[in-house]
């Protein structure tokens, strides 16, 4: 079977909760990660998730350099900032996105965001008009009040997956919020208005038996791909 399994993401999330109180109670500097597809990202504790078993199976954040020590301990610093000086949090980031002179940055990068983190992404976009914030989450209330913050410059799509409830489903629909498809079985049944569909993959190489399908991130099949020159998840 191709796929990772779960101990990788239970791993990670046992390896947040240890590392907690050694993590920095203030981000002095370096809130913003990058990577060569998606470009410039803030990424945050997966103990923020509330994955469904596929996601947990399939989280790239649970691999790889990401899931090193060093980037959880700066997830984790990030997130304590935002809980106890968010002003320090807003003022360090805004000057790291002036000083790369970024157009867009992904939230969410790797983790989901918490109650703090989407007010941090709501007063970004607003000290920021002309960087579109982007990213996913699979959280409602994040997509809610994200998609109701009256910013244009904060696109969100709602993660969904074969196990994804079907209340939540019908939720997301009647907000009216794009949503985005991991594709972990040929026998997926996709939904038709699903406006980007991940196929499963591991370490950039996707799962083989898994046929081209609509909407697919185009990243997945060509690495020469990046969300910069593609933009598909935030030009809308
Ligand atoms: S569809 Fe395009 S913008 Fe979205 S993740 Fe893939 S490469 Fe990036």
């Amino acid at each position: 079977m191709f796929s990772q399994d779960t101990n990788h993401y239970l791993r990670r999330r046992d390896k947040e909760q240890e590392l907690l109180t050694q993590a920095e109670p203030i981000r002095k500097t370096g809130y913003i990660s990058s990577n060569t597809k998606t470009g410039h990202s803030l990424n945050f504790p997966i103990l923020n998730c509330t994955p469904t078993k596929i996601c947990a199976s399939s989280c790239y954040a649970c691999l790889g350099p990401t899931s090193w020590k060093a980037s959880l301990l700066k997830a984790l610093a990030i997130e304590n900032t935002l809980q106890s000086n968010m002003g320090y949090a807003l003022t360090e980031t805004v000057g790291e996105i002036k000083k790369l002179s970024l157009t867009e940055l992904r939230y969410s990068g790797g983790g989901d965001l918490s109650d703090h983190g989407v007010n941090y992404i709501i007063e970004l976009a607003a000290l920021c008009p002309d960087v579109i914030f982007w990213g996913f989450t699979r959280k409602i209330r994040v997509a809610e009040k994200l998609a109701s913050s009256g910013k244009s410059n904060i696109k969100v799509i709602y993660s969904l997956d074969a196990k994804t409830s079907l209340a939540a489903i019908l939720k997301i629909k009647e907000l009216g919020i794009k949503t985005s498809w991991l594709y972990n079985d040929q026998a997926n049944i996709i939904p038709k208005d699903i406006h980007i569909v991940f196929v499963n993959h591991v370490h950039g190489s996707p799962d083989p038996s898994l046929k081209e399908v609509n909407n697919e991130c185009p990243a997945i099949r060509k690495h020469q791909v990046t969300c910069f020159n593609c933009k598909k998840c935030f030009n809308f």
